[in-house]
């Protein structure tokens, strides 16, 4: 076991042992968010045919070369095809075939006229202007081609994918499967949030926050409950969890009598690679393996702020790396500081901030009281700044960086563009 790891050193270590789940066949219409665990190759021509971009008449383009608004071509309409219908009846020279949108272009038709570009007369239509060879025309296998790589294995099955696929007629698609993620909070003052919290009693309320996590990132959270701080309940309670990806169990973890996890972990075999992160807030932190492939334990500490801290450093990036995906890191972006932060050199901490566009530029403020214990801090937070173990001071306009916690952070009330 290895003791007081550095942030980045414990994320290697982490991403080192954990790798792709194994896939499963799910239903396409329901794959969006997993990583393919397939290759997918077009099976089909698309368009399957030559067929018309607009609401028109197809011609043959050399028919109307010499047209003009003093001299017209005049064709009559020999026929109409319409989306869905066959175009096996050849055009003739001389005629024109009214089409609409998506309608497959009848043998030796080479271009389409929008509609709005032809006087129509009785039989007849009157043409005022040549038109290219192709215009108007979707060619067929324009967007797939007959084996075409479309998807590759390890990209994110987004809405277009789903789409695509369901334009191959797939109806089952290969992914890596979801995590199981065992929670459980450890604690003699914790109770249920109908619990009665009379004699300092309080909510395990970091058991809710765990598995709204780990649905965040794709995860299937499975809850275990509240163990009390007796090593043979603890025991019990990350027994049910050993058939679950992962156990993540909250407090516990420190050196005080009542921390109990470390002990249990033993004696359950679970292989303990670190035990201690340099960091603030979370540094009391464990991470092991049960034997034999079983579940993957990270043991976090019992405040509020640390758990949602470390999960956010450990537990994410081993459950994106669980589901397949090859980022595993929260985006990060550079800001200005706005409130002078400081801190005794040591520890790499994390500031929760809030953030702030300003023109063109994003600055951070700090939410407020950083104490751990004072959930409200993550509440609020935007992002994650990074405030350097050896640094002591950061200034106002310092340039940091931030991990963003609220994807929200990027939604705007500006479109993006003004007139047309
Ligand atoms: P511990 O690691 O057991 O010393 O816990 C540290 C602090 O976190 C204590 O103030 C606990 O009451 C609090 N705590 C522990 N578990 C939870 C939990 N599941 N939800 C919210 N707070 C907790
Ligand atoms: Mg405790």
């Amino acid at each position: 076991m290895q003791r007081n790891l550095t942030v980045a050193e414990a994320q290697d270590c982490i991403l080192a042992a954990v790798l792709p789940l194994p896939p499963e066949t799910v239903a396409v219409a329901e794959a969006d968010g997993r990583v393919l665990a397939e290759s997918v190759l077009s099976t089909r021509l698309l368009p399957p045919a030559d067929c018309s971009a607009m609401d028109g008449y197809a011609v043959h383009s050399a028919a109307v070369r010499e047209a003009s608004a003093s001299a017209p071509s005049v064709l009559p309409v020999a026929f109409e095809v319409a989306a869905g219908g066959v175009a096996d009846c050849p055009l003739k020279q001389t005629e024109a075939a009214r089409i609409f949108t998506g309608a497959p272009v009848p043998p030796g038709a080479d271009a389409v006229i929008m509609q709005e570009h032809v006087e129509v007369a009785g039989e007849v239509i009157r043409i005022t202007a040549p038109v290219a060879s192709g215009s108007h025309i979707r060619r067929a296998g324009e967007d797939l081609q007959i084996g075409d790589r479309v998807l590759s294995a390890g990209s994110e099955v987004r809405p277009a994918t789903i789409g695509l696929l369901a334009s191959l007629g797939r109806s089952v698609i290969s992914v890596i499967r979801r995590p199981r993620v065992a929670i459980l909070s450890s604690g003699d003052e914790l109770v249920e949030p109908d619990g009665d919290i009379d004699g300092g009693r309080i909510v395990a309320s970091n058991s809710y926050t765990l598995k709204a996590l780990c649905r965040e990132v794709g995860a299937e959270p499975i809850y275990l409950g509240i163990s009390r701080d007796r090593p043979e309940d603890l025991e019990a309670h990350i027994r049910a969890g050993l058939s679950a990806d992962c156990i993540v169990t909250s407090a516990g973890v420190s050196v005080g009598d009542h921390d109990h996890v470390k002990d249990v972990l033993a004696k359950l075999g679970c292989e303990i690679s670190f035990w201690g992160v340099q960091m603030k807030p979370g540094h009391p932190m464990v991470f092991g393996r049960f034997p034999a492939g079983g579940p993957f334990m990270f043991g976090l500490p019992g405040n509020p702020v640390s758990a949602a801290v470390t999960f956010e450093q450990f537990v994410r990036p081993a459950l994106r790396r669980l589901l397949g995906f090859k980022n595993c890191f929260r985006p990060t972006l550079r800001a200005r500081l706005r409130t002078p932060l400081q801190k005794r050199p040591g520890r790499l901490t994390f500031v929760r901030v809030e953030l702030e566009r300003i023109d063109g530029e994003i600055w951070a403020s700090s939410t407020g009281n950083q104490s751990s214990g004072v959930f409200r801090s993550m509440i609020e937070a935007q992002g994650l700044l990074v405030f350097p173990g050896p640094e002591s001071e950061l200034a106002e306009g310092d340039s940091v960086t931030v991990q963003i916690v609220d994807p929200g952070f990027f939604w705007g009330s500006e479109r993006g563009f003004e007139g047309n």
